[in-house]
């Protein structure tokens, strides 16, 4: 008995789902439902930028993963948070507007996803795209997704940009433009100094359309099946009641790397030895599900500074009436601040083609994103490396789609990546040696003089690195045995299912995920029109 009839189902408000459900509606033929386990975006601080460090580790909106205790963190487990809201992870993350590098796309195309290289994706993000500084051959005018430039500067960002151009590493006015390489400033997902998140950008203006019904708080329990066929979503509603979606032509999963992967295991596609282990019935044998799990893992090197940091601002009752003001009366000072403010694309070896490493400078500090600043006058520079080896992987702990999954990222686990990592800390110190910034700095707190060789460098990572929330990799695409999706994201041996999100991702793009995942829901729908036209169904 169903509750409810589309053509389309898509499962999961969130970076790519956004974009599908705006896209596929564009055509009043198709009807679309699109079920969101999290709420509305009506909490406040998801639109204020700075209110990212509210949102964070916020059960009302945030799933509050953690990860299993990681050998290669001490034995340490990481908070994982992720977006349980319309708007998915991009209504709770830190709005840093980056694409990646041309030959991530390239690779992937590489490995057999035909129409995944640079020249065919490069028109989906210009088509996503409305940048505050105009169209170009580069970027996008008149897109639904709001990218801008920082509405506040803070002297101690400046002078990292300066001295690592001391350093000899080259300035860039535009990290997502000819090339990544460099240092300065990061683009924001802001339109006005308020958030863009993709619900804003692609559900916002589309929500009245008839044949697009929106469903938030329905927690998809597992895919309906017909045999190897894909013919609704059950769900459960906010009272426990379970209902059930028909989907005449296709579910579209975009429950990002945790949840998709998890129901498609909880609905019998994956592993079958894990799927039979956990008691449940296999569909498909796809061994691939929840395994190739990346993420960017970052160390956070804070220097103690002789001025204020934003550390002293946030902790000034005065201060704080003062930035409320201006940001009320201008929507701009440090909560229109994202994430992190300059930025740095860098190649740890001359040898490598592009950067490998990734700098995200912030005026302030503390132990951990979320956690509160520190005390003291600070900043940081954090340093992840872009493009890791180690694969993780992401099981079910049981059947029940309650259960938050196991999730073992499993970081730091070969030598490349550590030894790319140390050399990053290198970098981020020799920076701190150039003026002006090395005038600006009382002491190096963390990991501080003592850490002085490469293991002592190692160690210290082990022991305090954090994620910056970029897991993908999930439900991989391609062609071979290890992959979940083909190159039209349709899931091997399952019809009438695809999955769009980070998950699909073969390997981790080198820069942040959010503009990757709203292409890849540009992509999806792309494709499925086409499909449409050309009367393929599955
Ligand atoms: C704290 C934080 C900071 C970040 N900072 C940045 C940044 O500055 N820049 C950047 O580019 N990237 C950033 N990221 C990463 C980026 O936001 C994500 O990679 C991207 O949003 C993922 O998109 P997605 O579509 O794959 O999944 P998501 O956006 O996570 O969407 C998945 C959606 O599916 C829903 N869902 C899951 N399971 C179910 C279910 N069973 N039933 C119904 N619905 C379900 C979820 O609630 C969610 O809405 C950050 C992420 C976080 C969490």
């Amino acid at each position: 008995m169903n509750d409810l009839v589309a053509d389309y189902v898509i499962i999961g408000a969130g970076s790519a789902g956004c974009v599908i459900a705006n896209r596929l509606s564009a055509d009043p033929a198709i009807k679309v439902v699109l079920l969101e386990a999290g709420g509305p975006d009506s909490n406040p601080w998801i639109h204020i930028p700075v209110g990212y460090f509210r949102t964070m580790h916020n059960p009302a909106v945030d799933w509050c993963y953690k990860t299993e205790p990681d050998p290669g963190l001490n034995g340490r487990s990481l908070a994982w948070p992720r977006g349980k809201v319309l708007g998915g992870s991009s209504s709770i993350n830190g709005l840093l507007y980056v694409r990646g590098q041309p030959q991530d796309y390239d690779g992937w195309r590489q490995q057999g996803n035909t129409g995944w290289g640079w020249d065919d994706v490069k028109p989906l993000f210009l088509r996503a795209e409305r940048q505050e500084r105009g169209a170009s051959a580069d970027h996008g005018g008149d897109g639904p997704l709001s990218v801008s430039d920082p509405r506040l500067s803070r002297p101690i960002c400046d002078a990292w940009v300066a001295a690592a151009q001391a350093a000899g590493y080259p300035f860039n006015p535009d990290f997502n433009g000819p090339q990544q390489e460099g240092v300065g400033y990061f683009q924001l997902t802001a339109r006005n100094g308020l958030r863009c998140s993709a619900a804003v950008a692609y559900l916002n203006p589309v929500k009245g359309r008839q044949n697009l019904q929106i469903i938030p708080r329905a927690h998809v329990q597992r895919l309906d099946m017909e045999g190897r066929r894909v013919t609704g979503v059950i769900y459960r509603d906010t009272s426990g009641t379970e209902r059930r979606v028909a989907a005449r032509a296709e579910v579209i999963l975009c429950a990002g790397a945790i949840g998709s992967p998890q129901l498609l295991m909880l609905s019998g596609v994956g592993e079958a030895e894990h799927l039979q282990a956990m008691g449940l019935p296999v569909v498909a044998d796809l061994p691939g599900v929840g395994r190739n799990l990346q993420d960017h893992l970052q160390a956070r090197l804070v220097f103690g500074t002789h001025g204020p940091t934003l550390n002293d601002e946030a902790r000034s009752p005065l201060r704080k009436v003062a930035m409320a003001l201006q940001y009320a009366l201008t929507r701009r000072g440090p909560m229109a601040m994202a994430a992190s403010l300059a930025a740095g694309f860098l190649r740890t070896a001359p040898h490598l083609e592009t950067p490998d490493i990734q700098f995200h400078i912030q005026p302030w500090s503390a132990d951990s994103p979320g956690e509160g600043v520190h005390p003291f006058s600070a900043f940081t520079a954090s340093v992840c490396q872009l493009r890791p080896e180690s694969r993780g992987d992401i099981r079910l702990r049981t059947p029940n789609a309650d259960v938050h999954p196991v999730i073992r990222p499993n970081y730091l686990a070969t030598t490349t990546d550590q030894r790319t990592l140390v050399a990053g800390i290198r970098i981020a110190r020799e920076i701190a040696g150039f003026a002006p910034l090395q005038g600006k700095i009382s002491e190096e707190l963390r990991p501080g003089p003592k850490a002085g060789d490469d293991a002592a460098l190692l160690n210290w990572a082990r022991a305090t690195a954090t994620t910056i929330y970029h897991p993908v990799g999930t439900c991989k695409m391609g062609t071979g045995p290890d992959s979940v999706v083909d190159h039209r994201l349709r899931v091997h041996g399952v019809a009438g299912l695809r999955v769009a999100d980070c998950s699909i991702m073969p390997d981790i793009v080198s820069g942040n995920t959010n503009a990757p995942a709203i292409m890849i829901g540009e992509k999806l729908s792309q494709m499925v029109h086409e499909d449409r036209k050309a009367g393929m169904t599955r």
